[in-house]
């Protein structure tokens, strides 16, 4: 078990815009170990959870999110920005700091009564994260688990999520 997983989250200043401390999980993710570690630290805490469908939130859900299904023996869901899924759709928007945005999900995604797990790389304000939850919300699923890699816990995102939801992240700033 290797302990310190943030001495490999790169740290970039003022990326994309100035006063941002960009989290970079591609410096994680390069090394095979820690990638293995990961790999293994999530199919541990989700093991046992019965999850049918692993969601993955464009684009660095992406990553960890079909590599956790295929080990869980689950299927994998893409949560999209607009404009990208092509069939019909399901939208929730969520406030920026600057406007709105939005995520979509196919409406034939998820069958009612499954066991969701919705990952992304790292929860910060909880808007994008609190949106996608009340995608899955429409299908009604027997349960909803988030995960994120990292959370910045200071923004209290998971304070935004509905309270049945069950939320866990692995590196905390
Ligand atoms: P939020 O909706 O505020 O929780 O933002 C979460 C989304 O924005 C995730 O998809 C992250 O990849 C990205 N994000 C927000 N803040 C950061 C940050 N400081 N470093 C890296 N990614 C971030």
């Amino acid at each position: 078990m290797i302990m310190n997983l943030k001495q490999y989250v790169r740290n970039i200043p003022d990326f994309p815009v100035k006063g941002i401390q960009f989290k970079d999980v591609t410096t994680l993710f390069k090394e095979a170990k820690i990638l293995q570690e990961l790999s293994d630290m999530l199919y541990d805490k989700y093991r046992n959870c019965g999850i049918t469908k692993v969601a993955g939130i464009e684009s660095r859900g992406f990553i960890m999110g079909p590599l956790l299904a295929v080990r869980l023996g689950a299927g994998f869901i893409p949560i999209r920005k607009p404009g990208k899924l092509p069939a019909a759709v399901y939208e929730e928007s969520y406030s920026k700091e600057y406007g709105t945005d939005a995520v979509q999900i196919h409406k034939d995604a998820i069958s009612e009564g499954e066991t969701v797990l919705l990952h992304d790389d790292l929860l910060a304000t909880g808007g994008t994260m609190a949106a996608s939850i009340r995608l899955l919300a429409k299908f009604n699923p027997r349960q909803i688990y988030v995960n994120c890699l990292i959370e910045l816990e200071e923004l209290n995102g998971r304070a935004t999520f509905a309270p049945d939801v069950k939320v866990d992240t692995i590196i905390k700033y």
